[in-house]
């Protein structure tokens, strides 16, 4: 450490430079990630808790960055959001998630959905409908198995426009879910508005159920999604204890820990064979 006494101003933080010139560089290195293949998705297999079968999976992006190895999507996606590469990225993301989907059903697996993250910025594209119906041609995935997965933030701004939006993606059959759900700051009446097929019970009222109020917290949203009759799954469930209180609570599907880690494709494959040779 730098010997500066208690009184001496400093004009710059040497620290605050090395993270400017951190991001400085990831930037850099975002916008040539796509060109260079560097993507690439992770799957997570989301669980019907009622059959414990696997219903679906959720898309997540792995970056694998030259220098830097693997970056994690906590760090570059708020970037990617700022600059505005999310929109070709989100692309990519949803065309190599209907791609493997696809695929999957092509080798003669049970169909199941695939949830891809759309971001804020994206739904403010203006040909966001266009984009996402020509990619379920091209890839030839029925869209009753595709969901988008928004969050509260996504109509904060401009609300009327991001409704006819959902409603516009809605009319092509896919399905939209409520990601992180009670960790924004929109109304309920807000919710109502939206055409949402399934809400996801954010991962941090999971965390500590026996403290403070998470556990209800959970059944009230699980409840509400039935009255809403809409789906609702729990994210980040890591425990046998969360996974019971689930099941009481008639959870209809989680994702987690528990049951597996995001993984890439090859894996996936080798957990549906030992699932079908069970
Ligand atoms: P998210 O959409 O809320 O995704 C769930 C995150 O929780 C993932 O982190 C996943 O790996 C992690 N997770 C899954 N199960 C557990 C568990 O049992 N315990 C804990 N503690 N965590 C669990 P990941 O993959 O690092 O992604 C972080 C965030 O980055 C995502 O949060 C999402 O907001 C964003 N993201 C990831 N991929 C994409 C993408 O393709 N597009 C966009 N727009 N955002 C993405
Ligand atoms: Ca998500
Ligand atoms: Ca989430
Ligand atoms: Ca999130």
């Amino acid at each position: 450490a730098k010997e500066l006494g208690r009184n001496n101003y400093q004009f710059y933080d040497p620290e605050m430079n090395e993270l400017i010139n951190r991001r400085a560089q990831l930037e850099k290195g975002l916008r040539k990630a796509l060109e260079l293949n560097e993507f690439t998705l992770y799957f997570q297999p989301q669980i019907n808790l009622a059959t414990g079968h696997i219903i679906g999976n959720e898309a997540l992006i792995r970056w694998h960055h030259g220098e830097l190895s693997m970056i994690s999507p906590a760090d570059f996606i708020p970037l990617s959001e700022e600059t505005g590469l999310i929109v070709s990225i989100g692309e990519w993301v949803l065309r190599k998630a209907c791609e493997q989907n696809v695929a999957w059903q092509k080798a003669g697996f049970s169909p199941m959905r695939v949830s891809v993250n759309l971001s804020a910025r994206q739904i403010q594209q203006k040909n966001l409908v266009e984009n996402v119906t020509e990619i379920l041609q091209q890839t030839g995935l029925d869209p009753q198995y595709l969901e988008l997965e928004i969050t509260e933030s996504i109509a904060m701004h401009n609300e009327d426009y991001v409704i006819a939006k959902l409603h516009a993606l809605k009319k092509l059959g896919i399905k939209i879910a409520m990601d992180d759900f009670g960790t924004g700051y929109s109304s309920l009446s807000y919710l109502n508005k939206l055409p949402i097929d399934t809400l996801k019970i954010d991962k941090s009222f999971l965390s500590d159920l026996k403290e403070g109020l998470n556990a209800e917290i959970c059944s009230t949203i699980i409840a509400m999604a039935r009255n809403m009759r809409l789906t609702v799954i729990a994210e980040g469930v890591e425990t046998e204890e969360q996974l019971r209180f689930l099941i009481d609570q008639k959870c209809d599907e989680a994702q987690g820990y528990i049951f597996s880690k995001p993984m890439p494709v090859e894996e996936f494959n080798l957990l549906f064979r030992s699932i079908e040779e069970s």
